[in-house]
């Protein structure tokens, strides 16, 4: 077993995204700044309802996957193909924009807090153009697992093996096979977690800090993993709450204009001619 090691931090700094919606962007604020096949994280909290209540009004996506995970508030998310959605304290949407989306994420709330997160992963060459699909997960479908430890563990996506028993996450059949998992530990208590050898990702603190063979990570930064079979997370000093993530590198080229992510510039010139002569969907 090789432990995993914090090989680079990402810091994350503020951002304005969509119509004025602030946010802490690490992970995609410059295109040395990402972890393979991972695009962008963007970490959005405030309880300021001048901060998000602007949201992200009809806009386009080609080519990779955007997955919101909500803490706290509501959005909603409507799409040209119809599909509306409520996405609740807890709850997450795995969109997959393949050839394209047009949607509107936009809060529902006019107060209170909002907080949670948006994640980009990236889709291999073969699957760019595939047709758009969107998945709403209330919170309640996603398996919740108390450590031994103490403080408990979320499965979006990936396997976690506690005690024994293997839980599945509720996202599966992604070709990057990603892990991500919300944890929650409470002072001084460790989380290992087995992470396939060829793999890559990286623990993004949100509450607290934490330590990863024995080197610290402040919150709101993301912390690249060295390459291993396993990693163990400990909460340092306080209580802390993290995302882990990871998953099969594509290792292709990656061309990104705004909302369009694919692996040539000719390709990113179709989408937006495509988008302009509005058949980006077609
Ligand atoms: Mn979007």
């Amino acid at each position: 077993m090789t432990d995993r090691t914090l090989a680079r931090v990402i810091e994350s700094v503020p951002a304005t995204d969509g119509a004025g919606v602030k946010l802490r962007r690490s992970l995609g604020r410059s295109p040395r700044l990402r972890v393979d096949p991972f695009l962008m994280l963007d970490a959005f909290s405030s309880d300021d309802p001048n901060d998000y209540s602007a949201g992200f009004p009809s806009h386009p996506h080609r080519g990779f996957e955007t997955v919101t995970y909500m803490l706290d508030g509501h959005m909603r998310h409507e799409d040209h193909l119809g599909n509306r959605g409520d996405l609740g304290p807890g709850g997450v949407q795995w969109m997959t924009a393949g050839r394209g989306i047009i949607h509107s994420e936009m809060p529902l709330q006019l107060q209170g807090r909002m907080r949670g997160f948006q994640l980009w992963l990236n889709l291999p060459a073969r699957e760019k153009m595939k047709p758009a699909h969107y998945r709403d997960i209330a919170a309640d479908e996603i398996p919740l697992v108390a450590l031994p430890s103490g403080g408990r563990v979320k499965v979006i996506a990936g396997e976690v093996a506690i005690g024994g028993r293997a839980v599945r996450g509720v996202v599966s059949g992604v070709s990057t096979d990603p892990l991500y998992l919300d944890v929650e530990l409470p002072a001084g208590a460790q989380f290992a977690q087995a992470i396939a050898a060829d793999h890559d990702g990286f623990v993004y603190p949100y509450e607290g800090s934490v330590r990863i063979a024995g080197q610290a990570l402040a919150s709101h930064n993301a912390g690249v993993l060295s390459r291993g079979d396993r990693v163990e997370v400990v909460a340092d000093g306080g209580a802390a709450r993290f995302l882990l993530l990871a998953a099969r590198p594509i290792g292709e080229p990656i061309a990104q204009y705004g909302p369009f992510v694919m692996n040539t510039e000719d390709e990113l010139a179709r989408a937006v001619q495509d988008y302009r002569e509005g058949k980006l969907t077609a």
